[in-house]
């Protein structure tokens, strides 16, 4: 066993604490890797909270998750001591299952383990990245490519992932019209991203704050939701639609802005149904989607992409000691753009 520092909470409305835990001792294909930076995702404050359903307590949250291998199972082959490793939001999936054959774990039919707050093979409740080390199947361990540093890095194996894999699946591109709703983690990516890929990038953000930032990352047009105008203007404007935005929002005001066979994606997911009307979908062949994060040979792509386009997250570092201080400003949209624990100070 390897015992690891760590910070935990110990219920829905707790703040978090040094913890120690215990991290297994390698199996024959595992990899330990000693943390250098996570993330903190905005999945990190529901789950913490017990908003996504009961937890196992104590929690250690974190699935973006930048480091070093510092050991390796006696039948690994892809990575060796010393290479620059990332994991993100699973750990582990049956491997059999079509879905999983098809490199697509994150939808495996047994069911995915999740990087924290899941049980794995073992039954042991896993435990995520607000931590100095994790020991993860090399399969589910991602090469950081050399010209990332690791903290921006780190929000690569969530929010990069999380808006690469709709954008790919839906074919942005040269001569394609899309639209991220929501400037914040998920949607500054979005923006990177589908700018990258050669779609004309619109952001529809509540307010015009970010403005310079959004044309500064790529994309060509700005508007304000707020502003009634903006949903006339734009009515029938595009081939896709990313939401990134975990509050309720009015869909039918978003399906309208969608040309013939347009498809709005949903990333991020608010607690409650949503309700829209069918004839917004009817009218103009349009669907209405979503997209949970990306398999593993799709998130190394996102990092080489990543890499080979200088896309990076912005990113504030904090130390450990922070962590209750930034879940609240992530709660109040406070961050440009993803907060960042640097593990060393734990
Ligand atoms: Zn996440
Ligand atoms: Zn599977």
């Amino acid at each position: 066993m390897i015992t690891a520092k760590a910070r935990a909470v110990d219920g829905p409305d707790k703040t978090f604490r040094a913890a120690e835990i215990k991290r297994r001792d390698l199996d024959s294909h595992d990899v330990l890797i000693e943390i250098k930076y996570a993330g903190i995702c905005h999945s990190d404050i529901h789950t913490a909270h017990g908003e996504w359903g009961p937890v196992h307590y104590p929690l250690v949250p974190g699935h973006e998750i930048a480091g070093i291998v510092t050991s390796v199972g006696p039948e690994v082959t892809k990575f060796k001591i010393g290479d620059r490793a990332g994991v993100g939001c699973m750990v582990d999936s049956c491997g059999e299952c079509q879905n999983c054959r098809n490199g697509e774990e994150q939808y495996c039919l047994k069911g995915k383990v999740d990087t924290y707050a899941s049980v794995d093979k073992y039954g042991e409740p896993t435990q995520g990245g607000y931590s100095t080390h994790i020991v993860v199947p090399e399969d589910f361990v991602l090469k950081i490519p050399d010209n990332i540093e690791l903290d921006v890095a780190a929000p690569l194996l969530c929010a990069g992932i999380t808006t690469y894999s709709p954008l790919n699946h839906w074919g942005a591109g040269p001569g394609k019209k899309v639209a991220v709703v929501g400037m914040g983690g998920l949607g500054h990516m979005a923006v990177q991203i589908a700018h990258a890929m050669g779609a004309e990038v619109t952001v529809l953000s509540q307010t015009l704050n970010k403005k310079q930032d959004g044309l500064q990352l790529g994309a060509s047009h700005y508007y304000a939701t707020s502003d009634p105008e903006t949903f006339e203007k734009l009515t029938e404007s595009f081939d896709l639609i990313i939401n990134t935005v975990s509050a309720k929002i009015n869909m039918d005001a978003y399906l309208e802005l969608l040309t013939l066979d347009g498809t709005l994606v949903n990333v991020g997911a608010p607690a409650e149904p949503l309700s829209l009307s069918a004839m917004n979908l009817i009218g103009h062949r349009r669907s209405f989607a979503g997209s949970m994060i990306g398999g593993i040979r799709e998130t190394q792509e996102m990092l080489d992409f990543c890499a080979k386009h200088n896309i990076t997250p912005r990113i504030e570092v904090i130390s450990a000691d922070q962590i209750d201080e930034a879940y609240q400003r992530v709660l109040a949209s406070d961050v440009k753009y993803r907060f960042v624990i640097d593990i060393s100070t734990m």
